[in-house]
């Protein structure tokens, strides 16, 4: 089984946050985009006639604020060209703002099971001062448009002033809008991003104040049944992201689309950043890689033990034997020595301890030594 990702490079317009690969003003782009992409799925789907596909996967930028049809036309797409699964998730992202019924009509004969909404915060105060478009009111009439339908929704923690009430006014925002599945992210600063500059003058919480509202979270989140099956990801029972999950197995994926990135047949590459550079490639005949690189021997297993590690479920030993041939616990076992505290061994698995999750990278990092 594989997933598809497909990445939508457009946005109203730019978070105080984002480094992601979305261009706002780039929007009159989309036609030539599509072209492309269409063209690259056609190709890419001729190489991979054996796989199958579980999962689709729009991402952005954001997807929903593009003309619905280029949504339908991949999907049709990947119906004509790929081997999709009977009752494969599709999801959607979607920003507050840029959904209406007159969308959700075509997405639905694109076959779009779930949609993931960038709610990020209830409090209107901090959605404009991160540069967010929408308002909670937004939101509401988001999932007022899609009831019914399998939701998933982006929470941010690490804002500025954000109280532990802000945060709980979110996540009950979310359940009252029928969202099953919520993940949520601590704020990345990133240099050049205009948040920068606040994180420079301490405007936003330090590292013990997000672990802090991480951890409320966490317990919050359970009482309201939620479960957390990865580090950044909580789920009714049911709802777990089957796309994600793929990911955290080390399994295969294709991505198509500016940055882009796939993991097929032992290789991982990512595509270009930029949407002129990626049309050129595609119009010339060419894939658009910028990287690409073949992961064999102790990184394909480092590579595997970290994404495990990230998840409730930890690694599974049967399956790490039937993949690399040897026992993991025999490979690392100095790293399960010296991390025994913070370890949850038997003789299926090898996990962190719940209460050391949020600070895997650490543990992960002594397997590398
Ligand atoms: S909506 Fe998402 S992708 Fe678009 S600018 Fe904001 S953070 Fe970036």
């Amino acid at each position: 089984m594989a997933g598809i990702y497909i990445h939508v490079p457009f946005c109203a317009s730019k978070c105080a946050y984002c480094d992601f690969a979305s261009f706002p003003k780039e929007i009159g782009k989309q036609e030539a985009y599509f072209a492309c992409l269409y063209k690259e799925m056609r190709s890419r789907f001729a190489e991979l006639k054996e796989k199958r596909f579980d999962t689709v996967y729009f991402g952005g930028g954001t997807p929903s604020f593009v003309d619905p049809k280029y949504i339908l036309g991949a999907m049709r797409l990947i119906k004509e060209c790929a081997n999709l699964s009977e009752g494969a998730e599709i999801t959607l992202e979607v920003n507050p703002g840029t959904i209406d019924r007159n969308k959700l009509r075509i997405y639905k004969q694109a076959g779009i099971t779930r949609f993931s909404i960038g709610l990020q915060s209830a409090d209107d105060d901090l959605l404009r001062r991160i540069g967010r478009i929408h308002t909670r009111v937004d939101f509401e009439k988001a999932c007022d448009v899609l009831k019914g339908y399998n939701l998933s929704a982006d929470v941010m923690i690490g804002l500025f002033d954000q109280t532990k009430e802000i945060v709980k006014n979110t996540i009950d925002c979310a359940i009252a809008g029928g969202v099953k599945h919520i993940s949520v992210y601590a704020l990345t600063p990133e240099v050049g991003t205009p948040i920068y500059t606040d994180y420079l003058n301490g405007e936003l919480p330090d590292g013990d104040e997000v672990a802090d509202t991480y951890e409320f979270v966490v317990g919050y989140l359970k009482e309201k049944g939620f479960d957390r099956y990865e580090v950044s990801n909580f789920a009714v029972k049911g709802y777990e992201s089957r796309h994600n999950l793929n990911y955290w197995k080390r399994g295969e994926y294709i991505g198509f689309g500016v940055a882009a990135s796939s993991f097929i047949n032992g290789r991982r590459f990512t595509n270009v950043f930029s949407i002129d550079e990626y049309v050129h490639f595609l119009l010339n005949g060419k894939y658009a890689e910028a990287s690409s690189e073949v992961i064999e021997g102790d990184d394909a297993k480092f590579e595997f033990l970290m994404l495990a590690l990230r998840t409730r479920d930890g690694v599974d030993l049967k399956v790490y034997k039937s993949v690399f041939g040897s026992d993991f616990t025999a490979d690392y076992s100095k790293a399960i020595k010296s991390q025994s505290a913070y370890l949850s061994v038997t003789s299926d698995t090898v996990r962190i301890k719940d209460e050391y999750l949020y600070v895997q990278n650490h543990i992960i990092l002594e397997f590398m030594r």
